[in-house]
C-alpha cells in the first residue's frame, strides 16, 4: 500500500497541562509545554474548559499585544467581547469563530461580555495560535469574525457524522474563512459506533483533540482533553466514536513552515532581533492603544 491510500498512524498521545491565563482563568493546554513546544505551524492550543461561572466570576484577557502570527478563537458556550487598537470590536456568541491575523501587530482585549459576566453561566472555547511565514509576519492585521450560522456544516449520508468546517474542506464543503497558509480545522460530531475518514495532505502536520466522548484512531484510544498527534505517513485520518456517547472532536492540520521560531510571550518572529524590535515597537506605542468606552 502506498502513502496515498494509507491511513496515518498515531504518533504521540499528548496529555494537557492545567494553567492560568489572562486575568486568571483556568485552561487546559496540550502545547506548548516542556515536552512539546509546537506542532508546526501551530504554536499553542488552549482549551477554556466548560465550567459554570457564578455571577461576576468570569475573567478574560485584558489589553495585550500580538505580532507575527494568528489567533483563532472558537467559542462553544458563553459570550466574549473583543476590542483592539485598530478600532475593531465585536461579540463572540456560541459557535462563532474569530480568526485574527495579528500580522505586524495589534493590542486587543478578550473579555467576557458584561451582561454574561453579571448573570454568570458556562464559558467554553478554544484558542489556537497559527504561525505566519516570514513573508507574512508583518502584514496588515486582519479579522475574520464569523458567525456560527455562516460556518458550513456538512453531514455524511446516514447522518452519523456531522462536521463544522472552520477551515479547509470536508465532504466537498469548503470553509468560508480564508487562511494565510493551508490549514484544516474541523469540528466533528460522530455518533457512537460510527467512524469517519478525512483526507489530509501528506505534507501537513495533523492532530485531534477530544472535547467529549472517546475516540479510537489507529488503535489508540483518546479520551476527553487528550490530543493525539499523527505521523506524516498517510493522506487519511480515520476516527471512530468508541464510547457510548457521541464523540465531539477537533481535527486540525496545517502545512509546516519549517522556519526558525523566536517567541517571547505574545510575539512570535524568526529571530531574537525581530523580537527585540517588536518589544521596542510595542513600548514606543507603534501598536496603538485601545479606546475603551
Ligand atoms: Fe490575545
Amino acid at each position: 500500500m502506498n502513502t496515498l491510500q494509507k491511513t496515518r498512524s498515531a504518533s504521540t498521545l499528548v496529555p494537557t497541562v492545567r494553567t492560568r491565563e489572562g486575568a486568571g482563568f483556568l485552561i487546559r493546554r496540550p502545547f506548548p509545554t516542556h515536552a512539546l513546544d509546537q506542532i508546526d505551524p501551530f504554536l499553542l492550543l488552549d482549551h477554556l474548559e466548560p465550567v459554570q461561572l457564578a455571577p461576576g466570576q468570569a475573567k478574560g484577557a485584558p489589553d495585550h499585544p500580538h505580532r507575527g502570527f494568528e489567533t483563532v478563537t472558537y467559542l462553544l458556550d458563553g459570550y466574549m467581547e473583543h476590542r483592539d487598537s485598530k478600532g475593531n470590536s465585536g461579540l463572540l456568541s456560541p459557535g462563532d469563530v474569530q480568526w485574527m491575523t495579528a500580522g505586524s501587530g495589534v493590542i486587543h482585549s478578550e473579555m467576557p461580555q458584561q451582561a454574561f459576566k453579571e448573570r454568570g453561566g458556562i464559558l467554553h472555547g478554544f484558542q489556537l495560535w497559527v504561525n505566519l511565514p516570514r513573508t507574512k509576519k508583518m502584514k496588515a492585521p486582519r479579522y475574520q469574525d464569523t458567525k456560527s450560522g455562516d460556518i458550513p456544516v456538512v453531514s455524511n449520508s446516514d447522518d452519523s457524522v456531522s462536521i463544522k468546517v472552520i477551515a479547509g474542506e470536508a465532504l466537498g464543503k469548503a470553509a468560508v474563512i480564508e487562511t494565510e497558509i493551508p490549514i484544516l480545522y474541523l469540528h466533528l460530531t460522530i455518533q457512537p459506533g460510527a467512524s469517519f475518514s478525512q483526507p489530509v495532505p501528506l505534507d501537513h502536520n495533523a492532530f485531534i483533540y477530544v472535547i467529549s466522548g472517546t475516540a479510537l484512531s489507529d488503535g489508540q484510544q483518546v479520551q476527553a482533553d487528550e490530543l493525539l498527534l499523527y505521523n506524516q505517513d498517510g493522506q487519511t485520518i480515520t476516527i471512530s466514536a468508541s464510547g457510548d456517547e457521541p464523540l465531539s472532536v477537533l481535527l486540525i492540520a496545517g502545512k509546516p513552515l519549517n522556519e526558525p521560531v523566536a517567541r517571547y510571550g505574545p510575539f512570535v518572529m524568526n529571530t531574537k532581533e525581530e523580537i527585540s524590535q517588536a518589544m521596542r515597537d510595542y513600548q514606543d506605542g507603534t501598536f496603538g492603544e485601545i479606546t475603551h468606552p
